[in-house]
Protein backbone atom coordinates (compact mmCIF):
# COMPACT_ATOMS: atom_id res chain seq x y z
CA UNK A 1 0.00 0.00 0.00
CA UNK A 2 1.81 3.38 -0.70
CA UNK A 3 -0.82 5.73 -0.49
CA UNK A 4 -3.19 6.11 2.50
CA UNK A 5 -6.83 6.85 2.11
CA UNK A 6 -8.02 7.28 6.01
CA UNK A 7 -5.34 8.83 7.67
CA UNK A 8 -7.26 7.61 10.94
CA UNK A 9 -9.04 4.61 10.81
CA UNK A 10 -8.84 2.72 13.16
CA UNK A 11 -9.23 -0.98 10.90
CA UNK A 12 -5.80 0.20 9.23
CA UNK A 13 -4.13 1.03 12.04
CA UNK A 14 -5.23 -2.21 13.74
CA UNK A 15 -3.92 -3.95 10.61
CA UNK A 16 -0.54 -2.33 11.77
CA UNK A 17 -0.57 -3.31 15.15
CA UNK A 18 -0.61 -6.69 13.45
CA UNK A 19 1.54 -6.30 10.93
CA UNK A 20 4.45 -4.75 13.42
CA UNK A 21 3.72 -7.75 15.32
CA UNK A 22 4.11 -10.47 13.09
CA UNK A 23 7.17 -8.89 11.87
CA UNK A 24 8.46 -8.57 15.31
CA UNK A 25 7.73 -12.67 16.07
CA UNK A 26 9.99 -13.36 12.50
CA UNK A 27 12.80 -10.66 13.85
CA UNK A 28 12.88 -12.67 16.72
CA UNK A 29 12.96 -15.91 15.43
CA UNK A 30 15.71 -14.83 13.31
CA UNK A 31 18.22 -14.09 16.29
CA UNK A 32 17.87 -10.64 15.53
CA UNK A 33 16.53 -7.02 17.22
CA UNK A 34 16.32 -3.54 15.47
CA UNK A 35 17.17 -0.14 16.51
CA UNK A 36 15.69 2.19 13.72
CA UNK A 37 15.86 6.49 14.12
CA UNK A 38 13.10 8.94 13.33
CA UNK A 39 15.37 11.84 11.76
CA UNK A 40 12.75 14.81 11.70
CA UNK A 41 11.83 16.85 14.98
CA UNK A 42 8.00 16.63 13.20
CA UNK A 43 8.47 13.42 13.69
CA UNK A 44 9.35 12.68 17.43
CA UNK A 45 6.36 15.06 18.40
CA UNK A 46 3.86 12.96 16.48
CA UNK A 47 5.45 9.37 17.70
CA UNK A 48 5.07 10.72 21.39
CA UNK A 49 1.50 12.32 20.95
CA UNK A 50 0.12 8.89 18.89
CA UNK A 51 1.98 6.80 21.28
CA UNK A 52 3.89 4.71 18.11
CA UNK A 53 6.43 3.23 20.47
CA UNK A 54 3.45 1.47 22.32
CA UNK A 55 2.65 -0.44 19.21
CA UNK A 56 6.80 -1.35 18.91
CA UNK A 57 7.27 -5.25 19.33
CA UNK A 58 9.75 -6.37 21.67
CA UNK A 59 13.37 -5.96 20.16
CA UNK A 60 12.66 -3.20 18.39
CA UNK A 61 13.50 0.55 19.16
CA UNK A 62 12.61 3.58 17.92
CA UNK A 63 15.30 6.39 18.93
CA UNK A 64 14.98 9.85 17.82
CA UNK A 65 18.04 12.17 15.92
CA UNK A 66 19.21 14.93 15.10
CA UNK A 67 16.47 16.63 13.32
CA UNK A 68 15.39 19.72 15.84
CA UNK A 69 17.09 22.43 14.37
CA UNK A 70 16.65 24.52 17.17
CA UNK A 71 17.96 21.59 19.39
CA UNK A 72 21.08 21.01 17.05
CA UNK A 73 21.57 24.93 17.18
CA UNK A 74 25.34 26.12 18.92
CA UNK A 75 24.94 27.81 21.95
CA UNK A 76 27.66 30.39 20.82
CA UNK A 77 25.29 30.93 17.99
CA UNK A 78 22.96 32.68 20.55
CA UNK A 79 25.12 34.30 22.36
CA UNK A 80 26.37 35.68 18.74
CA UNK A 81 22.66 36.77 17.79
CA UNK A 82 22.45 38.34 21.60
CA UNK A 83 25.24 40.42 21.04
CA UNK A 84 24.24 41.76 17.70
CA UNK A 85 20.93 43.08 19.69
CA UNK A 86 23.25 44.93 22.12
CA UNK A 87 25.10 46.41 19.11
CA UNK A 88 21.62 48.43 18.46
CA UNK A 89 20.31 45.51 15.54
CA UNK A 90 16.93 44.42 15.61
CA UNK A 91 16.84 40.88 15.50
CA UNK A 92 14.34 38.76 13.67
CA UNK A 93 13.40 35.04 15.33
CA UNK A 94 11.13 31.82 14.72
CA UNK A 95 9.63 31.55 18.09
CA UNK A 96 11.40 28.45 19.15
CA UNK A 97 14.40 30.14 19.39
CA UNK A 98 13.64 32.51 21.54
CA UNK A 99 13.95 30.23 24.95
CA UNK A 100 16.98 28.20 23.71
CA UNK A 101 20.17 28.73 26.12
CA UNK A 102 23.20 30.30 24.71
CA UNK A 103 26.15 30.99 27.44
CA UNK A 104 24.61 33.75 29.38
CA UNK A 105 21.24 34.16 28.50
CA UNK A 106 18.23 33.47 26.27
CA UNK A 107 16.94 35.56 23.29
CA UNK A 108 13.77 35.85 25.59
CA UNK A 109 15.77 37.31 28.59
CA UNK A 110 17.68 39.39 26.28
CA UNK A 111 14.20 41.21 24.90
CA UNK A 112 13.40 41.16 28.39
CA UNK A 113 16.64 43.61 28.95
CA UNK A 114 14.79 45.80 26.48
CA UNK A 115 16.66 44.84 23.20
CA UNK A 116 14.71 44.59 19.75
CA UNK A 117 14.40 41.13 19.39
CA UNK A 118 11.08 39.67 17.61
CA UNK A 119 9.60 36.61 17.02
CA UNK A 120 7.55 36.00 13.84
CA UNK A 121 5.29 33.25 12.19
CA UNK A 122 7.38 33.98 8.60
CA UNK A 123 10.93 35.10 7.05
CA UNK A 124 9.13 37.61 5.20
CA UNK A 125 8.62 39.27 8.43
CA UNK A 126 11.68 40.32 8.74
CA UNK A 127 11.90 41.86 4.99
CA UNK A 128 8.47 43.56 5.64
CA UNK A 129 10.40 45.09 8.89
CA UNK A 130 13.66 46.34 6.67
CA UNK A 131 11.49 48.05 4.36
CA UNK A 132 10.07 49.68 7.28
CA UNK A 133 12.64 50.71 9.24
CA UNK A 134 15.32 51.57 6.65
CA UNK A 135 17.72 53.29 9.15
CA UNK A 136 17.96 50.53 11.44
CA UNK A 137 19.98 47.21 10.48
CA UNK A 138 17.66 43.95 10.61
CA UNK A 139 19.31 40.44 10.98
CA UNK A 140 17.33 37.55 10.27
CA UNK A 141 17.98 34.19 12.68
CA UNK A 142 18.14 32.03 9.42
CA UNK A 143 18.18 28.58 11.82
CA UNK A 144 16.63 25.24 10.22
CA UNK A 145 17.16 22.73 7.89
CA UNK A 146 16.64 22.67 3.66
CA UNK A 147 13.03 22.95 4.44
CA UNK A 148 13.26 26.05 5.98
CA UNK A 149 16.47 27.13 4.07
CA UNK A 150 14.31 27.22 0.55
CA UNK A 151 11.59 29.79 1.58
CA UNK A 152 14.26 31.63 3.70
CA UNK A 153 16.14 32.07 0.30
CA UNK A 154 12.89 33.06 -1.48
CA UNK A 155 12.57 35.85 0.94
CA UNK A 156 16.50 36.86 0.20
CA UNK A 157 15.57 36.81 -3.38
CA UNK A 158 12.73 39.06 -2.58
CA UNK A 159 14.38 41.66 -1.04
CA UNK A 160 17.43 41.48 -3.48
CA UNK A 161 14.53 42.03 -6.29
CA UNK A 162 13.00 45.06 -3.91
CA UNK A 163 17.28 46.75 -3.03
CA UNK A 164 16.34 46.53 0.71
CA UNK A 165 20.05 46.77 1.90
CA UNK A 166 19.68 47.03 5.44
CA UNK A 167 18.51 43.53 6.03
CA UNK A 168 21.02 40.39 6.57
CA UNK A 169 20.99 36.93 7.32
CA UNK A 170 22.61 34.70 10.66
CA UNK A 171 22.85 31.86 9.19
CA UNK A 172 22.27 28.73 10.93
CA UNK A 173 21.09 26.92 8.47
CA UNK A 174 22.23 22.93 8.06
CA UNK A 175 21.66 19.72 6.10
CA UNK A 176 20.48 15.99 6.64
CA UNK A 177 22.59 14.03 4.30
CA UNK A 178 26.11 15.22 6.00
CA UNK A 179 24.67 14.58 9.52
CA UNK A 180 23.36 11.35 8.82
CA UNK A 181 26.83 10.26 7.40
CA UNK A 182 28.31 11.79 10.68
CA UNK A 183 26.04 9.03 12.95
CA UNK A 184 26.65 6.34 10.80
CA UNK A 185 30.38 6.59 11.08
CA UNK A 186 30.12 6.69 14.61
CA UNK A 187 30.96 3.26 16.13
CA UNK A 188 29.10 4.45 19.42
CA UNK A 189 25.86 4.45 17.52
CA UNK A 190 23.70 1.97 15.85
CA UNK A 191 21.40 2.96 13.41
CA UNK A 192 19.41 -0.25 11.04
CA UNK A 193 17.25 2.09 9.11
CA UNK A 194 15.95 5.53 9.19
CA UNK A 195 12.74 7.01 9.25
CA UNK A 196 13.59 9.81 6.91
CA UNK A 197 11.81 13.11 7.44
CA UNK A 198 9.08 14.62 5.00
CA UNK A 199 9.52 18.22 5.03
CA UNK A 200 13.13 18.03 4.06
CA UNK A 201 12.47 15.19 1.72
CA UNK A 202 9.65 16.94 -0.42
CA UNK A 203 13.06 19.88 -1.30
CA UNK A 204 15.74 17.31 -1.21
CA UNK A 205 14.33 14.14 -2.45
CA UNK A 206 13.98 10.67 -1.68
CA UNK A 207 16.86 9.47 -3.90
CA UNK A 208 19.18 11.47 -1.53
CA UNK A 209 18.99 8.72 0.99
CA UNK A 210 20.07 6.01 -1.83
CA UNK A 211 23.73 6.16 -0.70
CA UNK A 212 22.81 4.92 3.06
CA UNK A 213 20.92 1.61 1.48
CA UNK A 214 23.71 1.20 -0.58
CA UNK A 215 26.95 1.89 0.94
CA UNK A 216 25.78 1.48 4.67
CA UNK A 217 22.79 -1.25 4.23
CA UNK A 218 20.62 0.75 6.11
CA UNK A 219 17.18 0.49 5.50
CA UNK A 220 14.92 4.09 4.24
CA UNK A 221 11.55 5.04 4.55
CA UNK A 222 10.79 8.47 3.95
CA UNK A 223 7.45 9.11 5.81
CA UNK A 224 4.44 11.35 6.39
CA UNK A 225 3.37 12.47 9.48
CA UNK A 226 0.51 11.20 10.32
CA UNK A 227 0.06 8.02 12.78
CA UNK A 228 -0.46 5.71 10.12
CA UNK A 229 1.96 7.23 7.48
CA UNK A 230 4.94 6.55 10.99
CA UNK A 231 3.00 2.96 10.94
CA UNK A 232 3.50 2.12 7.74
CA UNK A 233 7.12 3.61 7.81
CA UNK A 234 8.11 1.31 10.77
CA UNK A 235 6.76 -1.38 9.05
CA UNK A 236 8.29 -1.03 5.71
CA UNK A 237 11.61 -0.23 8.11
CA UNK A 238 11.29 -3.76 10.10
CA UNK A 239 10.10 -5.66 6.68
CA UNK A 240 13.59 -4.59 5.28
CA UNK A 241 15.02 -5.87 8.06
CA UNK A 242 13.60 -9.08 8.58
CA UNK A 243 13.86 -10.18 4.87
CA UNK A 244 17.82 -8.82 5.27
CA UNK A 245 17.37 -5.76 2.58
CA UNK A 246 18.23 -2.12 2.12
CA UNK A 247 16.35 0.26 0.14
CA UNK A 248 14.96 3.66 -0.33
CA UNK A 249 11.23 3.17 0.45
CA UNK A 250 9.38 6.37 -0.66
CA UNK A 251 6.09 5.93 1.35
CA UNK A 252 5.33 9.93 1.55
CA UNK A 253 5.15 9.97 -2.85
CA UNK A 254 2.06 11.88 -2.38
CA UNK A 255 4.56 14.78 -1.68
CA UNK A 256 7.99 13.64 -2.02
CA UNK A 257 9.56 12.98 -5.42
CA UNK A 258 12.46 10.82 -5.78
CA UNK A 259 14.59 14.45 -7.61
CA UNK A 260 12.96 16.92 -4.74
CA UNK A 261 11.27 20.35 -5.75
CA UNK A 262 14.13 21.40 -8.38
CA UNK A 263 12.63 24.67 -8.33
CA UNK A 264 13.79 25.26 -4.61
CA UNK A 265 17.06 23.33 -4.99
CA UNK A 266 18.13 25.69 -8.27
CA UNK A 267 17.39 28.72 -5.57
CA UNK A 268 19.17 27.17 -3.28
CA UNK A 269 22.39 26.27 -5.30
CA UNK A 270 22.29 29.97 -6.98
CA UNK A 271 22.53 31.76 -3.33
CA UNK A 272 24.26 29.17 -0.96
CA UNK A 273 27.29 26.87 -1.36
CA UNK A 274 27.72 24.02 1.93
CA UNK A 275 29.55 24.95 4.77
CA UNK A 276 31.62 23.13 7.75
CA UNK A 277 29.45 23.95 10.71
CA UNK A 278 28.89 22.75 14.53
CA UNK A 279 26.19 21.17 15.88
CA UNK A 280 25.46 21.75 19.64
CA UNK A 281 26.21 17.81 20.87
CA UNK A 282 27.62 16.62 17.88
CA UNK A 283 30.43 18.62 17.41
CA UNK A 284 32.18 20.20 13.60
CA UNK A 285 30.55 18.29 10.54
CA UNK A 286 31.89 19.34 7.61
CA UNK A 287 29.86 20.50 4.85
CA UNK A 288 26.71 19.80 7.04
CA UNK A 289 25.05 24.02 6.58
CA UNK A 290 24.77 25.96 4.23
CA UNK A 291 26.52 30.12 3.90
CA UNK A 292 25.67 32.71 1.63
CA UNK A 293 27.59 32.31 -1.10
CA UNK A 294 30.67 35.35 -1.88
CA UNK A 295 28.33 37.39 -4.04
CA UNK A 296 26.12 37.79 -1.28
CA UNK A 297 28.49 39.22 1.45
CA UNK A 298 26.35 42.13 1.95
CA UNK A 299 23.24 40.29 3.26
CA UNK A 300 25.65 37.72 5.42
CA UNK A 301 25.33 38.88 8.76
CA UNK A 302 28.49 37.76 10.51
CA UNK A 303 31.11 39.49 7.27
CA UNK A 304 28.66 42.96 7.64
CA UNK A 305 28.87 43.26 11.17
CA UNK A 306 32.97 41.36 11.42
CA UNK A 307 31.74 39.38 13.83
CA UNK A 308 32.16 35.34 14.26
CA UNK A 309 30.46 33.03 15.64
CA UNK A 310 32.06 31.49 19.15
CA UNK A 311 32.16 28.25 20.14
CA UNK A 312 29.65 28.92 23.00
CA UNK A 313 29.36 27.26 26.51
CA UNK A 314 26.49 24.10 26.70
CA UNK A 315 25.40 23.22 30.16
CA UNK A 316 27.52 20.66 31.37
CA UNK A 317 25.18 18.40 32.90
CA UNK A 318 22.82 18.34 30.34
CA UNK A 319 22.73 15.72 28.45
CA UNK A 320 20.65 16.89 24.86
CA UNK A 321 23.90 15.43 22.49
CA UNK A 322 23.42 12.19 23.69
CA UNK A 323 19.52 12.05 23.38
CA UNK A 324 20.05 13.63 19.42
CA UNK A 325 22.89 10.74 18.46
CA UNK A 326 20.04 8.55 19.49
CA UNK A 327 22.28 7.27 22.53
CA UNK A 328 19.81 7.63 24.90
CA UNK A 329 15.91 8.42 25.72
CA UNK A 330 15.21 11.69 27.14
CA UNK A 331 14.07 10.32 30.31
CA UNK A 332 17.36 8.62 30.77
CA UNK A 333 19.14 11.58 31.87
CA UNK A 334 18.69 12.58 35.18
CA UNK A 335 17.58 15.81 34.89
CA UNK A 336 14.87 15.13 32.77
CA UNK A 337 11.34 16.20 34.43
CA UNK A 338 13.23 16.63 37.85
CA UNK A 339 15.62 19.89 37.16
CA UNK A 340 14.89 20.37 33.82
CA UNK A 341 10.91 20.98 32.37
CA UNK A 342 9.25 22.71 29.63
CA UNK A 343 8.68 25.63 32.17
CA UNK A 344 12.56 25.91 33.17
CA UNK A 345 14.30 24.11 30.35
CA UNK A 346 18.29 23.13 31.23
CA UNK A 347 18.59 22.19 27.16
CA UNK A 348 16.89 22.78 23.85
CA UNK A 349 15.73 19.74 23.76
CA UNK A 350 13.21 20.53 26.65
CA UNK A 351 12.54 23.96 24.23
CA UNK A 352 11.64 22.89 21.43
CA UNK A 353 8.45 21.80 19.78
CA UNK A 354 10.07 19.64 18.18
CA UNK A 355 12.40 18.57 20.77
CA UNK A 356 13.05 14.77 21.84
CA UNK A 357 12.90 15.67 25.82
CA UNK A 358 9.74 18.31 25.08
CA UNK A 359 8.21 15.61 23.97
CA UNK A 360 8.44 12.92 26.12
CA UNK A 361 7.66 15.03 28.72
CA UNK A 362 4.82 16.32 27.22
CA UNK A 363 2.76 13.41 26.18
CA UNK A 364 4.41 11.34 28.80
CA UNK A 365 2.64 13.72 31.39
CA UNK A 366 -0.56 13.69 29.59
CA UNK A 367 -0.93 9.81 30.00
CA UNK A 368 0.17 9.59 33.56
CA UNK A 369 -2.60 12.07 34.17
CA UNK A 370 -4.93 9.85 31.65
CA UNK A 371 -4.34 7.03 34.00
S1 LIG B 1 16.16 16.51 30.00
FE1 LIG B 1 16.91 18.63 29.85
S2 LIG B 1 19.01 18.52 30.60
FE2 LIG B 1 18.40 16.41 30.07
S3 LIG B 1 19.00 16.13 27.93
FE3 LIG B 1 16.90 16.86 27.89
S4 LIG B 1 17.07 19.09 27.68
FE4 LIG B 1 19.10 18.35 28.35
Amino acid sequence: MNYIEGFRDPAVAAHYRDSLARLGAELAHGGKDACFMEVCGSHTMAIARFGIRGFLPSGVRLVSGPGCPVCVTDPGYVDAAISLAEAGRIIVTFGDMMRVPGSRSTLAQARAMGYAIESVYSSATAMELARTHPDQEVVFLAVGFETTVAPVVAMLDGAIRQRIGNLSLLTAFKRVPPVLDALLVDPGIRIDGFLCPAHVSAIIGADAYRPYAATHGVACVVSGFEPLDILQGVEGLLQQRVAGRAFVDNQYNRVVRPGGNPQALGLMERYLEPVEVSWRGLGVIPASGFKLRSHLADYDACIRFGIDIPSGRPNPRCLCGEVLKGKIMPSECGLFGVACTPEKPLGPCMVSSEGSCAAEYRFASLKRRDE
